[in-house]
């Protein structure tokens, strides 16, 4: 039996999965992620993200959560132990939980890379290989942060693989290319429910 339906499945939820799952949801995918909160991230202190003077790794990780959460993210900690194209197209992501069937899926597994070989991603090399839209050989499968990386693995940078992977899918979704862009007017307690 299958226990979720939905859009978008983001496996990980460090910077590039919930990255990936704020921009998918906000602009009206359905989107689950799951995560087994072993991020790199509870490790470190960042200085170096832009718009951010100085905050503890998992701190930040708080304040993603919340905003991804208040946006209507559906967020699982659970460890994903497959994922694999669907009879009918799509993706069947396994967890202890059951069977979750989604039309796109995001992979954000930080420098685990073997669902994105299980699920027959092309690599170069050790790395899944994507271009900028972050779509791997896979059709409709995605992979962003440190699993495409080699050792550029800063917090930014994957936050920013995960937004190019959700605008991709949310390009495809709407038939046109698509960009989020919001205005002064637009935080008058339209979106999200958290403020400054
Ligand atoms: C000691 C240390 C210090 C660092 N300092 C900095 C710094 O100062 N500045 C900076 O920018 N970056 C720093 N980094 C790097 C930064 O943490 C990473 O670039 C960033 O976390 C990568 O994000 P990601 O989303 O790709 O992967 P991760 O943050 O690693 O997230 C991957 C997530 O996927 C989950 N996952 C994996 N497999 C599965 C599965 N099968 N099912 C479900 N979930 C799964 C993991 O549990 C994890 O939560 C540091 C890292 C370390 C280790």
């Amino acid at each position: 039996m299958t226990e979720t339906d939905t859009d978008v499945i983001v496996i990980g939820g460090g910077p590039a999965g919930l990255s990936a799952a704020l921009f998918a949801r906000k602009n009206g995918l359905d989107t689950v992620v799951f995560d087994a909160d072993a991020t790199w991230m509870h490790k470190a202190h960042l200085f170096n993200y832009l718009g951010i003077g100085s905050v503890d790794g998992s701190a930040f990780m708080e304040t993603a959560r919340a905003q991804v959460d208040s946006f209507g993210v559906e967020r699982h900690e659970a460890t994903v132990t497959d994922v694999a194209e669907g009879d009918d197209g799509g993706f069947v992501v396994s967890t202890e939980e059951g069977e979750h069937a989604a039309d796109y899926v995001v992979l954000a597994t930080g420098a685990k890379r073997d669902l994105a070989e299980s699920l027959g991603c092309a690599f170069d090399g050790d790395l899944v290989d994507v271009g900028v839209t972050m779509e791997t050989s896979v059709e409709d499968a995605y992979a962003t942060g440190a699993m495409v990386r080699a050792e550029e693995w800063q917090a930014v940078i994957a936050a920013g693989d995960g937004a190019a992977a959700a605008l991709n899918i949310l390009s495809k979704e709407k038939g046109e290319r698509y960009h989020d862009f919001d205005v002064p007017a637009d935080a008058d307690g339209v979106f999200g429910g958290m403020s400054e």
